[in-house]
């Protein structure tokens, strides 16, 4: 069942258009990341479905109801914003049973509720301490289970992660993501944050100026990027120039051919074509191997290697352009800068996608 439903909402303000035309529908029990650079429009896009920006055009529906001009506090909505808001002069208690209060729940019921709640977020011990006294990643949990505590029917998050370190900011996504699965709630999260949203998602949508770029799940995404954009925006990715001869294969810049898997789909540009190949998918071997009869074999000199322990990024100086191809010690080791090698680009793993 579809839950939430988008028809050619958008927002303008003065001339320009925040949100441009979107349609889009939100399944049930899922997690939906709004995924863009700065500026795409995915708070804007949030804000009207919380009710807190009215659209200029366009509808929304939710459980098979029009709310485009219903007032935020009638949607039964949850949400956690950037800042959490959390009442610093409340406790923790205080803060979890404020909708509840809002709502009129009776003393005892919301005594309960509090409890409950408390012992999902694992903080039951502090009940009774000030907001004030707790850590990032504790606040945040509060946060969430302020708004969930009055059981809305969909989840509301906006960039609520940005705040925290980086360490604990991961620790965070997966809570979050084990408890809205253990909860089965309905969420919609703001992030720009393309590893943020590869983590926690059922399904991404990409923005860009205003428009939906692209909506699918994250694997999906990554392995089959619509455009250059989404590409570059959704992890590392080598994207090179290229022109399609016609013949399944592509010509690099400086002439050299690569051969692309049978059937490989060629997108209509008028701007030109790009082949993305992500960096995992870059064989890289010394010159000396003896073995090599690939077609797409590429020689090169490293330049410079990422070593972060257990991987390693090399940035391989081709003669005309320079890929970016991940492996670990394991595989190649001996890997250092000034090194010639071979880097393989296997067909099923290079793609064509419509330049911008
Ligand atoms: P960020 O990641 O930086 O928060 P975003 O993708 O959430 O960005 P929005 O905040 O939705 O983007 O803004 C989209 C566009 O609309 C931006 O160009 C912004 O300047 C503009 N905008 C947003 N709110 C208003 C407003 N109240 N008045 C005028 N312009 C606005």
């Amino acid at each position: 069942m579809t839950h939430l439903t988008l028809q050619a909402v958008t927002r303008r303000f003065g001339a320009a258009h925040a949100v441009d035309n979107v349609d889009l529908s939100v399944p049930d029990g899922k997690l939906v990341c709004f995924l863009g650079p700065s500026g795409c429009g995915k708070t804007t896009l949030l804000r009207m479905i919380a009710g807190l920006e009215t659209p200029s055009s366009g509808s929304i529906q939710f459980a098979g109801r029009d709310i485009t001009r219903l007032p935020a506090n009638q949607r039964d909505f949850g949400m956690v914003f950037q800042s959490l808001a959390l009442f610093p002069h409340m406790t923790v208690a205080q803060n979890v049973a404020y909708p509840l209060k809002l709502r009129k729940t009776a003393k005892d019921q919301q005594t309960r509720r509090v409890a409950e709640l408390l012992e999902l977020i694992q903080l039951p011990h502090m009940a009774n301490r000030p907001v004030t006294q707790l850590s990032g990643g504790q606040r945040q949990r509060v946060a969430i289970a302020r708004a969930i505590a009055s059981q809305p029917k969909l989840l509301l998050l906006d960039e609520p992660l940005s705040a925290l370190d980086a360490k604990l900011r991961e620790a965070m996504q997966v809570e979050i993501r084990l408890l809205q699965q253990r909860l089965g709630i309905t969420t919609i999260m703001v992030t720009h944050d393309q590893r943020e949203a590869m983590t926690m998602a059922d399904e991404i949508v990409v923005m860009e100026k205003g428009r939906i770029a692209q909506v699918g799940k994250p694997l999906d995404i990554y392995r089959e990027p619509v455009s250059e954009f989404v590409a570059d925006f959704i992890g590392l990715g080598n994207i090179l120039p290229v022109s399609y001869d016609g013949a399944g294969s592509v010509r690099l810049p400086g002439g050299r051919r690569i051969a692309l898997a049978p059937g490989a789909r060629v997108p209509e540009s008028s701007a030109g074509l790009r082949l993305l190949i992500r960096p995992e998918d870059i064989c890289v071997k010394p010159t000396s191997a003896a073995d090599d009869v690939s077609p797409n074999r590429l020689a090169g000199t490293v330049t410079f290697i990422r070593d972060v322990g257990a991987s390693l990024e090399a940035t391989i100086d081709c003669a005309g352009f320079t890929l970016t191809a991940a492996t670990t010690p394991r595989e190649t080791p001996g890997l250092a800068p000034g090194l010639r090698v071979f880097a393989e680009l296997p067909p099923h793993a290079c793609k064509l996608i419509a330049a911008h």
